[in-house]
């Protein structure tokens, strides 16, 4: 998966993350197996034979039969791996309550996540128990913040949700009003040495505490008063830290109350670093386009061409889109095509599949053997052809434009396309 980028991978384990949010059974009868990388299948298949036996014990007929029923299917389908893929494995299974009330269908999802899994878990719920692949959702990035007056000082680390202050300081330094016996002019002068010590200690605090973090990605300076300005301006803060630095904001206090301020804000700037990143990149496509260089190719059919041909190098994708590719296999001679379908008519084309007849050999017999999202197939076509695949939302101008004019798909090419 070394081709698929952060935005794809994010996209596809929310997608898998949801559908299993929504399933639940009846009962207690939903089964979670997450399993780390290490883990040897033989023991894993103990577990479960030993869940098994237990589940011999529920009183409920229904119940028991169902979470027999689900370990046996995940036994069958993990006796046949002999050991986990690199990243574990999260395995769920169970009756979920399908078409008419009362009858349940028997289902099974294994999930390599993107992420090392780290807890060897067994679980019989209700619904299925997603928190590893949660946590695997939140951004690991960290952020550096600092806020910052003439009185205090306070720094933090924001991780994905998690906030750490790990330092706060005081200046100790006077207000402006002067104490009695001093000169206004030597009062001054003290004052702006001792803020000037204060900005100097902190700038070696702010080396010592953010300069060893490895996937600091930003920093985020703010405070009331121009102190944070003077600070992150004029030569306290030095490369490569202050290159960091993605804004300087007011803030109403400094300090740790400061710190709660900035994290609030940093959201929106962090998802602008986002949206900024997708922009550019629909920029690039639209501008390929414009001047006719041939590096640029959008609509599903060209996107494909061009991915047989090796020839692209991003694959945009409209997170907005809501479409399906689906199999088409014939049961009697093996014929198998592929479609493009919006979910909604599925199901009738399914119905509608009966009454038509296969290309090559005539008979009655085609079905629909898979129907997966049309963005994850896309990512595996591309990951076959070393192409990457970028997930750009609709929340920007440029992201609308390449939903609605492009219809959601576009490719940057790797070279200039006469086909
Ligand atoms: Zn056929």
């Amino acid at each position: 998966m070394s081709t698929t980028s952060e935005s794809y991978r994010r996209f596809r384990l929310k997608k898998v993350v949801d559908t299993l949010a929504e399933k639940k059974g009846l009962h207690t009868e939903l089964i979670t197996l997450y399993i780390p990388p290490e883990r040897q299948m033989s023991d894993v298949l103990s577990t479960l034979r030993t869940e098994y036996g237990t589940a011999t014990n529920i009183k409920s007929k229904s119940t028991r039969k169902n979470v027999m029923d689900a370990i046996q299917t995940v036994i069958q389908r993990l006796k046949i791996i002999p050991k986990p893929p690199p990243n574990g494995l999260a395995v769920f299974a169970g009756a979920i309550p399908h078409g008419a009330p009362g009858s349940e269908k028997m289902e099974i999802y294994l999930i390599e996540p993107p992420e090392p899994v780290n807890v060897y878990i067994y679980r019989c719920a209700a619904e299925f128990w997603l928190n590893p692949l949660h946590e695997m959702l939140t951004p690991k990035d960290s952020y550096g913040l600092i806020s910052i007056d003439r009185s205090a000082a306070a720094w933090a680390l924001l991780r994905g949700t998690n906030l750490q202050v790990v330092k706060t300081v005081k200046s100790g330094i006077m207000g402006k009003h002067r104490a009695g016996g001093q000169s206004q002019r030597r009062f001054e002068r003290l004052i702006e040495q001792a803020a000037h010590e204060f900005l100097t200690r902190s700038s070696e605090l702010t080396r010592e505490l953010f300069e060893d973090i490895p996937d600091l990605r930003g920093i985020i300076i703010g405070g009331p008063g121009f102190t944070k300005e003077v600070f992150s301006e004029k030569g306290y803060l030095t490369s490569p830290l202050k290159d960091k630095v993605l804004a300087v904001l007011d803030t109403a206090y400094s300090g740790e109350e400061g710190i709660r301020a900035l994290v609030e804000k940093s959201g929106e700037i962090l998802r602008n670093q986002r949206l900024m990143k997708e922009k550019r990149l629909v920029q690039r496509f639209l501008g390929e386009l414009a001047r006719d260089t041939g590096r640029a190719t959008y609509g599903e059919r060209q996107v494909r061409e061009a991915l047989d041909r090796g020839a692209v190098e991003i694959i945009l994708v409209s997170e907005g889109i809501e479409l399906s590719r689906v199999t088409i296999n014939c049961s009697s001679c093996g014929h198998t095509t592929e479609r493009t379908l919006t979910p909604d008519v599925i199901t009738r084309f399914e119905n509608d599949l009966a009454n038509q007849q296969c290309t090559k050999c005539q008979n009655q017999t085609l079905q629909i053997t898979e129907t997966q999202d049309l963005i994850e197939e896309l990512g595996e076509l591309s990951n076959e052809t070393g192409a990457k695949i970028e997930i750009i939302s609709p929340e920007t101008e440029e992201g609308k434009q390449l939903l609605i004019a492009f219809r959601g798909i576009g490719a940057l090419l790797r070279w200039a396309d006469q086909a």
